[in-house]
């Protein structure tokens, strides 16, 4: 559970990575040379964009802080840094951007505010996943105490939201020039557009190269988050690269742009979410078969005493209810005893595994012979007892099966010191309608006496509740 997002990456991973970063550096390598095309001109597409950047980045932050509540490892919750200052920067972008809430946009926004916003997003994720890959380096989990670690990880968390929090009331208190020094006015509707041929485009393309170079050196995507962090940060190099490429609002790179803001965190959330999903059916699955081996006896592999208990109790009950037939056998190695003694205890074990296969085949032979409303089962009563419990099975039915079941004993052929001189059982079976049962304890009680009916008659026989020795 804790290998969750900062496990090992499996090839299969790898190579999807490996096919996104390719699809992302070939859609770059199509839309550069005509990044500046113009297109029709869509209005809700930039605030349609930063709202789900807001979302996906919002949650990818919730989503990595869980995961650090629940690991402990700090660079999960400096990853959630970056994206938690993300959705703050855009949703203040957002807000700011003129002509989206309003014609000079809200809080206050100045003429450039918007456009600075955009610069300390695009250029702040990266810069955060840096200090990810620094704490990663820094604070190795065991060297800190669990509070002291909790205390600095939340840190990691909120101090990005903080600084965003604090760009906003900057940009919108000072008076900053045009983060775009080499343009005259910007143009208030486009900050994004006007940051072509500009340092803060190069600074920011500068920052996702060193990121992606950080994660690369020091994860040497070994780790799933390593791989799709990479993805997220070309998506966003891309992003940065169009912006500064495409001048104009509506272009075919300003369009592409967009889109690939929003991988940049949409990514790492579907991650998580397929991840999760993964391990909730990896889960399940192994509760399944923990279930399974849990019913299981460890020595014979037939069902064990607690869901012989359990079961045959459900099935007296469905029996009661539908007024069907109920068979219980109870089964007993002879002179098991005398085996052990002669043979050893591991010998003896594998006799009763011996014993409880040719059982477990005898009644899967029977219903295979027919469709059966509900199964039956053999289970390990005790020692070297076992129990087949038979739902829908009259007494000359179960009689029969009986019979069949200590002909299969007989017929394994191993030697025993008894009389015989072969391993035999001795059974005794009784049917919920041919005894007065009135409980599920009372129809083994039947059985019991049944099988020592068979063992006074001379063992290596079937015996009936209330009839005679078959
Ligand atoms: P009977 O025909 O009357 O049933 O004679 P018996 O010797 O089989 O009966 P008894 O109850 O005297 O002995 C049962 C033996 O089964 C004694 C015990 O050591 C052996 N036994 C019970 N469980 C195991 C087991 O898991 N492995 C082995 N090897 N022996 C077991
Ligand atoms: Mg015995
Ligand atoms: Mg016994």
């Amino acid at each position: 559970m804790d290998g969750l997002l900062i496990g090992p990456a499996t090839r299969r991973q790898a190579i999807f990575a490996s096919v996104c970063a390719f699809a992302i550096l070939l859609t770059l390598a199509l839309a550069a040379p005509r990044a500046r095309d113009t297109l029709p001109a869509i209005g809700p597409f930039m605030p349609m964009c930063a709202l789900t950047v807001f979302t996906t980045s919002g949650i990818a932050a919730f989503l990595l802080g869980a995961r650090f509540a629940a690991t402990r490892v700090a660079m999960l919750a400096a990853l959630g840094g970056a994206y938690a200052f993300t959705a703050i920067a855009v949703a203040l972008q957002l807000l700011m951007f003129p002509g989206v809430f309003a014609r000079a946009g809200l809080l206050g926004a100045l003429p450039h505010s918007a456009a600075w916003m955009w610069v300390f997003w695009h250029g702040g994720f990266p810069l955060f996943v840096i200090v990810a890959e620094l704490v990663r380096k820094r604070l190795p989990g065991p060297a800190f105490t669990r509070e002291r670690l909790d205390a600095r990880g939340w840190l990691l968390i909120a101090a990005p939201a903080a600084i965003a929090a604090l760009l906003g009331v900057l940009v919108t208190h000072v008076d900053l020039a045009s983060p775009f020094h080499d343009v005259e006015a910007v143009p208030a509707l486009a900050p994004g557009a006007a940051i072509a041929s500009n340092t803060a485009g190069l600074v920011i393309c500068a920052l996702n190269v060193i990121a992606i170079a950080l994660v690369l050196l020091k994860g040497r995507l070994r780790l799933v988050l390593d791989l799709w962090i990479v993805v997220a940060l070309l998506a966003s190099l891309v992003d940065t690269s169009l912006n500064t490429l495409s001048i104009e609002r509506f272009t075919l790179g300003w369009y592409v742009a967009r889109v690939f803001s929003m991988f940049a965190p949409g990514v790492l959330v579907c991650v998580l979410v397929w991840e999760v999903t993964a391990l909730y059916r990896q889960l399940a699955e192994e509760h399944a078969s923990l279930i399974r081996a849990a019913a299981r006896d460890a020595l014979t592999r037939v069902y064990n005493r607690s869901y012989f208990d359990e079961q045959f109790r459900a099935a007296f009950d469905r029996a009661t209810r539908s007024e069907q037939p109920l068979s219980l056998i109870m089964i007993d190695v002879d002179h098991f005893k005398h085996y052990n003694d002669a043979f050893g205890h591991l010998h003896g074990d594998a006799c009763l595994g011996a014993v409880a296969g040719a059982l477990a085949n005898t009644l899967a032979d029977t219903h295979a012979g027919g469709p059966r409303p509900s199964a039956g089962f053999v289970a390990r009563y005790g020692g070297e007892e076992f129990a087949l419990v038979l739902p829908d099975t009259g007494a000359e039915e179960a009689a029969a099966l009986a019979e069949r079941a200590r002909q299969a004993v007989e017929q394994l052929g191993m030697p025993s010191p008894a009389s015989g001189g072969l391993v035999t059982v001795s059974a005794g079976c009784a049917t919920r309608d041919a005894v007065v049962a009135t409980s599920p304890n009372a129809l083994i009680e039947a059985a019991d006496a049944a099988l020592y009916a068979a063992k006074h008659a001379g063992r290596n026989r079937v015996s009936h509740a209330g009839a005679s020795v078959v």
